[in-house]
C-alpha cells in the first residue's frame, strides 16, 4: 500500500527523520493561516500517489498566505497523470543547496534489503539508473543485521555523499532504517534528501509503501488507507475476506484456488475472441473450503457488479467435494433470493474432480433456470462467453 507524501512524512517525523513542519489541507482558504504560522512562505504540494509532480506544476512555492491561497486554489483539483488532487500539503520552504537521494527496499531478485543512495537525487531515479548507474549506489542490507553505525558508513562511502555531512547522512539512513522496519515498509525513500543553508539535512520529500501483510501486527495501518480511492466492491470483498480483484470485462469469475482462477481469466479470455471480444469482469478464488456461505458471498459481490453479464462457476473438486460445492452454489441462491437479491445473470457451472458426478446430479436436481452446466472448462468458458455477449 502506497502512502501519500504527508503520511510518509508523519511516519519519518515519528522515527526522527529530519523533515519540516507542515499540514494538509483541502481548501485553498485554509492555506492562508499555515502560510502565515511559517511566517509567509511555503511551499504547495499536491497530494497524489504519483511521482514527478514538481515537473506536472504541482509543486509551487507561494511567497506570502495570499498567494498561498492562491497557488492552493491552483493545484487542487488539478489532474497529474490522471490523479486528481483532493488535497495539497503545506510545508515550511527550505534553502536548499544540495539535492540527494536515499532509500530502503525489499531486494526480491537478491531476496534481500537494499540500500540505495545518490549525490545526483531530486530528479527522477529511475532515469539517474539508467543514465548514469555509477551515480547510484546499492548496498545490500542484511535482515538480521540491519543498518548498523557501520553499514550507513558503508553506505555513505559508497554513495560519496560529501565529507562535511557523512555524519549526518549516516544518522539519517539509520533513523530511515528504523522507519523501515518499525512500519513494516516494503519501501522508504527520500527525493530529494536535501542540504539546507545551513548544512542540515532534512527530508524535503517521501515515498513510503507499507506491506499489507503486516496489517495485523499494525494498528495504526488501516487509519492511512485512502477508502475513497478503493473500488467498491473491492472494499465489500475485502470486508468478507474474500480474495477478488476487480478486472474490465463482462464474464464474472468464480474458482477454487489462485491457480485455476488465472488459468480461467485466462481460458475466458481466449473464448471471448469468438463472442465479441468479452473478457473476464474480476478474479476471484473461493478458496478450499467452498461453503455455501463464501459462494454466496462470492456470488452477491459478482452479481452486484453492473458491468457482468454472465458468470462462470469453475471448480476442481479436491479435499472440498463438488457435491459440497454443488450444494454450496444452490445454498447459495436461496440464500440470496431470501436475502431479496434477484439473481438475474446466467451461471455456466463447471465442476469436475471429487465426486463431479455427485456435484453435477445435485444441481441438475436442482434445476435452477438460471444455471447451465458444462462439463469441460474450455467448453463452459466459451458459453459463458457466448451468453455475457448476448445481453
Ligand atoms: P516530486 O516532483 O513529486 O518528486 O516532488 P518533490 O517534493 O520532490 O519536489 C520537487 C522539487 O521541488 C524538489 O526536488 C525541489 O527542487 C523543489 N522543492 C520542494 N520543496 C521545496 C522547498 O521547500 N524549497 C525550494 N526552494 N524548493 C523545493
Ligand atoms: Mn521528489
Amino acid at each position: 500500500m502506497d502512502l501519500f507524501e504527508y503520511q510518509a512524512r508523519d511516519l519519518f517525523a515519528k522515527h526522527g527523520v529530519p523533515v519540516l513542519d507542515g499540514e494538509v489541507i483541502e481548501t485553498p482558504e485554509a492555506a492562508a493561516a499555515i502560510a502565515e504560522r511559517f511566517g509567509g512562505r511555503a511551499v504547495i504540494k499536491a497530494q497524489v500517489k504519483v511521482g514527478g509532480r514538481g515537473k506536472a506544476g504541482g509543486v509551487k512555492l507561494a511567497s506570502d498566505p495570499e498567494d498561498a491561497v492562491a497557488k492552493a486554489g491552483a493545484i487542487l483539483g488539478m489532474d497529474i497523470k490522471g490523479h486528481t488532487v483532493h488535497k495539497v500539503m503545506l510545508a515550511q520552504t527550505a534553502d536548499i543547496k544540495e539535492e540527494y537521494y536515499v532509500s530502503f527496499l525489499l531486494d526480491r531478485t537478491n531476496r534481500t534489503f537494499l540500500a540505495m543512495a545518490s549525490v545526483e537525487g531530486g530528479m527522477d531515479i529511475e532515469e539517474v539508473a539508467a543514465t548514469k548507474p555509477e551515480a547510484l549506489a546499492k548496498v545490500p542490507v542484511d535482515a538480521n543485521e540491519g543498518v548498523t553505525p557501520e553499514k550507513a558508513a558503508e553506505i555513505v562511502a559508497a554513495a560519496k555523499f560529501p565529507a562535511e555531512i557523512a555524519e549526518q547522512a549516516a544518522e539519517v539512513l539509520q533513523t530511515l532504517w528504523k522507519t523501515f522496519v518499525a512500519e513494516d515498509a516494503l519501501l522508504v525513500e527520500v527525493n530529494p534528501l536535501v542540504k539546507s543553508g545551513e548544512g542540515k539535512l532534512i527530508a524535503i520529500d517521501g515515498k513510503v509503501s507499507l506491506d499489507e501483510n503486516a496489517e495485523f501486527r499494525q494498528p495504526e495501518m488501516e487509519s492511512l488507507v485512502d477508502h475513497a480511492a478503493a473500488n467498491p466492491l473491492e472494499a465489500a470483498a475485502k470486508a468478507k475476506n474474500l480474495n477478488y480483484v476487480k478486472l474490465d470485462g463482462e464474464v464474472g469469475i468464480i474458482g477454487n484456488g489462485a491457480g485455476l482462477v488465472m488459468s480461467t481469466l485466462d481460458v475466458v479470455a481466449y473464448a471471448g475472441e469468438n463472442h465479441g471480444g468479452v473478457k473476464p469482469a474480476n478474479f476471484l478464488d473461493i478458496g478450499g473450503g467452498a461453503s455455501a456461505e463464501v459462494m454466496a458471498n462470492g456470488l452477491e459481490i459478482i452479481l452486484g457488479d453492473a458491468d457482468v453479464k454472465s458468470v462462470f462457476v469453475n471448480v476442481f473438486g479436491g479435499i472440498t467435494a463438488c457435491d459440497a460445492v454443488a450444494n454450496g452454489i444452490v445454498q447459495a441462491l436461496a440464500l440470496l433470493e431470501e436475502k431479496g437479491e434477484q439473481v438475474t445473470k446466467p451461471l455456466v457451472v463447471r465442476l469436475d474432480g471429487n465426486n463431479a458426478e455427485l456435484g453435477r446430479k445435485i444441481l441438475t436436481d436442482a434445476n435452477h433456470p438460471l444455471v447451465e452446466q458444462v462439463d469441460t472448462m474450455d467448453g463452459a468458458a466459451d458459453r459463458a462467453a457466448e451468453l455475457a455477449n448476448q445481453k
